[in-house]
């Protein structure tokens, strides 16, 4: 079966190899080389001054930055799943709260935002997604953080980039935190989240001190010297020495352009047999295709040709449907998907089949990958 869901991503035999070693213990010098050499090689690829890591899904290291950053009032950009879920984190924890809602195919503009901050000087921190996953939206996070920092530069900008890190090269000289999950673009198992930061953002945490197994200020005075607050999750750690190793060895521009022509040339190719990309902005993380036959379509992708996509939660049930782009993905196997997806709407008397979706993307993709 071919893992084609916008996480948990299929982790590659170079890097389950790595993990396949006996476990070795947390407070040892030998994990705090390996600790050192993951420290290393994400502050390179974030381009961020501090970061961390910690043992918990990403939603662990939402909350974290929430509660840290936040000491006031948060904004929280909600178009879709996620963004709700910096709301209800919010509400766990008492924070005031204002969010902008959009329906999920729509990104949020400069504009309300600049309107909620006029209105509410007392907001110290914005959260939204540079990828809402629930509906595979886009935000222009880029330029919204960089107009709430003109504004205030002291509002904390959190980024939940837990779709797009490792995806695209991320803007980040206005954001103050980073957000990003093992299981995505990594590759790697469910359970580590990762946390880039900028130095006003460090500032605030030590000033916070707020939590205990959240406490990022515990955290950062341990994983400076190469350790962790808790038993680390070593496993998941070495594995993604050895994915920062490859990213390296490949160079990031190289693993971002073939991501990006398999996304750009997957949605035309989908386009191209009549089907419907569902948001406004697509982000390159998946193609989200709207049809009202999602469900039949995803049963057989499954059951005849053995790929497994991701279906739509909510309101969005049953409509669409998710093909993920984050991570190294053979090009047979994304040409493979885009092929199963045209067979099947033939199996769905929907159009017949003549190959084009496979002809679209393969010249679409090496037209962008020159
Ligand atoms: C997957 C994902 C998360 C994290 O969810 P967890 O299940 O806690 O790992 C957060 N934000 C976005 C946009 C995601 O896609």
């Amino acid at each position: 079966m071919l893992l084609f869901t916008p996480g948990p991503t299929p982790t590659p035999e170079f890097m389950r190899m790595a993990m396949g070693e006996p476990t070795i213990h947390h407070r040892t010098s030998e994990f705090e080389s390996l600790f050192a050499k993951a420290r290393e090689g994400l502050k390179q690829m974030l381009k961020m001054p501090e970061v961390l890591m910690l043992a918990s899904s990403g939603s662990g290291a939402m909350e974290a930055c929430v509660t840290s950053l936040c000491a006031k009032k948060l904004l929280s950009v909600n178009s879709g799943k996620f963004g709700e879920r910096f709301g209800k984190i919010a509400k766990a924890f008492n924070i005031p709260l204002i969010e902008i809602k959009n329906e999920w195919d729509t990104p949020v503009s400069v504009e309300s935002i600049l309107e909620v901050l006029k209105e509410n000087p007392d907001i110290d921190a914005i959260c939204m997604q540079v990828c809402e996953s629930a509906g595979g939206l886009r935000h222009p996070y880029e330029e919204i953080a960089k107009v709430i920092k003109a504004h205030n530069s002291k509002i904390m900008v959190i980024i939940d980039s837990i779709t797009a890190m490792g995806v695209e090269p991320l803007e980040v000289s206005c954001v103050d935190a980073l957000i990003g999950g093992s299981q995505k673009a990594f590759m790697l198992p469910p359970g580590m989240s990762i946390i880039g930061l900028s130095d006003e953002a460090v500032k605030k945490i030590e000033e916070r001190n707020i939590g205990f197994y959240f406490n990022l200020k515990t955290e950062l005075k341990n994983q400076v010297k190469n350790t962790t607050a808790w038993t680390a999750p070593t496993t998941i750690i070495i594995g993604l020495c050895a994915f920062l190793q490859k990213f390296q060895e490949k160079g990031a521009e190289t693993f971002y352009a073939q991501t990006r022509a398999r996304s750009l040339a997957t949605n035309e190719a989908m386009e191209g047999i009549g089907l419907k990309i569902y948001p406004k902005v697509p982000a390159l993380a998946m193609t989200t295709i709207f049809n009202e036959l999602s469900e039949d379509l995803r049963k057989i992708l499954k059951n005849n040709f053995g790929v497994n996509v991701a279906g739509g939660q909510d309101n969005l049930k049953g409509k669409i449907f998710r093909i993920n782009h984050m991570g190294l993905i053979a090009l047979n196997e994304i040409a493979w998907v885009v092929n199963a997806v045209e067979l099947s709407l033939e199996i769905l008397g929907i159009r017949k089949f003549d190959g084009r979706a496979n002809q679209i993307f393969l010249e679409k993709y090496y037209k962008i990958i020159g």
